[in-house]
């Protein structure tokens, strides 16, 4: 499973859920540090569902999820819409450079000299790509003002990046973490 699955499964039980914000209260009325969570299923004074909860701080974890939860998940929708994976084509398998297109790959490769063999792989498949974080990649060529878009340049924006691994494994451990 994806993060972008989990953050749907989240989202679809957010939706399918009284919407918030809950309160805690006391017959119908809001209280601070009650053991009564309302909701308001359909708005109108006299027809709230009602949940006893054994602490005041269960309560008051359970009437704020619905808001804090749709916070959550936009922040981090938010963050994964930024970081996007973007291809750069190689004009052959190996190359210390790469390109922003297909096109411009295969254009540089008729200005190298290039062994049998490459030229086979590219005549077969195309031209080689990786994927780099769109994102990232842009704060490295920031950071050294654009002289870092060498191939080396790419190394830890390779993606996923870390910042989309972080949100990866948050979401969707892998067993025993
Ligand atoms: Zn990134």
């Amino acid at each position: 499973m994806t993060a972008r699955e989990v953050l749907d499964g989240i989202k679809a039980r957010l939706a399918a859920a009284t919407p918030g914000p809950w309160f805690q209260g006391r017959e119908g009325m809001r209280y601070e540090d009650t053991r009564d969570v309302y909701t308001e299923r359909e708005v109108s004074a006299t027809s709230r569902d009602i949940g006893r909860i054994d602490y005041p701080e269960d309560a008051a974890f359970i009437a704020a999820a619905p808001v804090d939860v749709a916070r959550l998940t936009r922040a981090i929708e938010d963050v994964l819409e930024l970081h996007q994976p973007e291809k750069r084509w190689m004009p052959y398998e190996g190359a210390d450079v790469s390109y922003d297109t297909e096109q411009d790959a295969r254009e540089a490769a008729e200005d190298y000299e290039l062994g049998a063999v490459a030229l086979e792989g590219v005549a077969e498949n195309g031209h080689p790509f990786f994927e780099v974080c769109g994102h990232c990649k842009t704060v490295e060529e920031g950071a050294c003002e654009g002289e870092c878009t060498k191939e080396l340049g790419y190394l830890t924006s390779l993606w996923p990046c870390p910042t989309v691994a972080a949100i990866e494994n948050a979401l969707n451990p892998k067993e025993g973490q």
